[in-house]
């Protein structure tokens, strides 16, 4: 249901990822969330890095916040938005250095980064049935959402990705495994639902990557469709819920996919069963606009990047208020959510640049706001008077 963003037109958040801090050099290295938490360094460094990318947001003006997935180990490419599951799951095991199931051409060619990046994914075997392990969603949840007043929205790898980088070894099909693994993540995720989190987003199940290139394919989009609505299925009783769709983050890099823009995915996109979508528009400019603001029902919120996640250069307030313009023209201010593309990463640019381009997103959607005879949010960041040359 609509909860975090229902009266809220023009909500601001991000997707969820942000830079590190340098000092926080603790993991949780295999570790649950609830046993790292008693290690006493770990615990002062996680809590101090909750406490420093909320205050971020909040001086930002942000109206949705998330915890900077920072609950992931300082490793390659964001390989812990994967193995932070896999590790953690019943019936999965760590198998060492193994070959990459899932290539592509760039992937595969030494001296590409795509590839530096597959060498540090070291898939898990399936080796017995999989149940929910040690996720511990709703403890991560709580340990963000206990330092704000203002809403804290849970992302998490969806199981239909999780499939693609884990060897099956002891379903008889990809298919149970796929259906398997959705019914572990959607007891999680009833349990953070039921916590009070008033967001969970999920990312989609591969459909804008293979959309119109899945005749033959193991998994193919119907059932890809399947077994995301039965991992989501009966949270929208409880809470909001989003999927985020995006072209890739692997160390800040696009990733190769066999299609090459939105439209062709966007009325299987519409039959996932949750409130709200996310789209790249930053990266673009908004050349799905018009064909998102067509085919996402009335029933959806439509959530759009107005900030790029995979470059440096900080988008100035009046270039997202363009993209916001631009986006009105195809979708209603009330149905309209303002993020960036995708996660800041927490190796991909610095503090200083996710920070900007968070100010810059809500410096932007204040100045449409205001045309649109909506309260601005406060920004503290940009209060001249708090400025030290003032
Ligand atoms: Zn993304």
């Amino acid at each position: 249901m609509i909860k975090a963003t229902k009266h809220t037109p023009l909500a601001t958040t991000i997707t969820g990822s942000l830079p590190r801090p340098s000092w926080y050099v603790a993991n949780l290295a295999g570790r649950r969330f609830s046993m790292a938490m008693a290690d006493l360094v770990f615990r002062e460094q996680y809590t101090d890095t909750l406490a420093a990318h909320i205050t971020d947001q909040i001086r930002a003006g942000l109206d949705i916040l998330t915890d900077g997935d920072a609950r992931f180990d300082m490793d390659v490419g964001g390989r812990s938005w994967f193995s932070y599951v896999a590790e953690r799951m019943e019936g999965l095991e760590d198998p060492g250095l193994r070959p990459q199931p899932w290539t592509s051409p760039r992937e595969r060619a030494a001296g590409d980064i795509l590839h530096e990046v597959m060498e540090a994914r070291l898939p898990f075997f399936v080796r017995g049935p999989v149940g929910r392990g040690g996720l511990e969603y709703a403890r991560v949840w709580k340990a963000a959402q206990r330092m704000t007043h203002r809403p804290m929205k849970f992302g998490a790898c969806c199981g239909q990705l999780l499939e693609v980088v884990v060897l099956n070894q002891h379903y008889a099909s990809r298919r149970e495994l796929l259906f398997a693994i959705a019914d572990s993540l959607n007891q999680e995720l009833h349990e953070v639902a039921d916590a009070g989190c008033p967001v969970v987003q999920l990312e989609e199940p591969l459909l804008h990557y293979i959309a119109g290139h899945d005749q033959g394919a193991e998994l193919g989009t119907e059932l890809y469709i399947d077994a995301f609505n039965r991992e989501v299925a009966g949270l929208r009783d409880k809470t909001e819920v989003w999927v985020h769709t995006c072209w890739g983050n692997p160390a800040a890099q696009r990733v190769e996919v066999a299609t090459s823009g939105y439209e062709g995915a966007l009325e299987l996109l519409d039959r996932l069963d949750v409130d709200v979508i996310t789209f790249e528009a930053a990266s673009d400019g908004g050349a799905a606009l018009p064909a998102i603001g067509q085919a996402v029902g009335k029933d959806k919120k439509v959530c759009i990047g107005v900030v790029h996640h995979r470059s440096l250069e900080v988008e100035t307030p009046e270039q997202v208020a363009g993209l916001i313009r631009k986006a009105l023209r195809f979708i209603e201010p009330e149905r309209l959510i303002l993020s960036s593309d995708c996660g800041f990463g927490r190796q991909g640019m610095s503090r200083m640049h996710a920070f900007h381009k968070m100010v810059s997103l809500v410096r932007g959607a204040n100045l449409v706001r205001r045309e649109l005879g909506l309260d601005p949010a406060p920004c503290l960041a940009a209060e001249q008077r708090y400025s030290m040359l003032a």
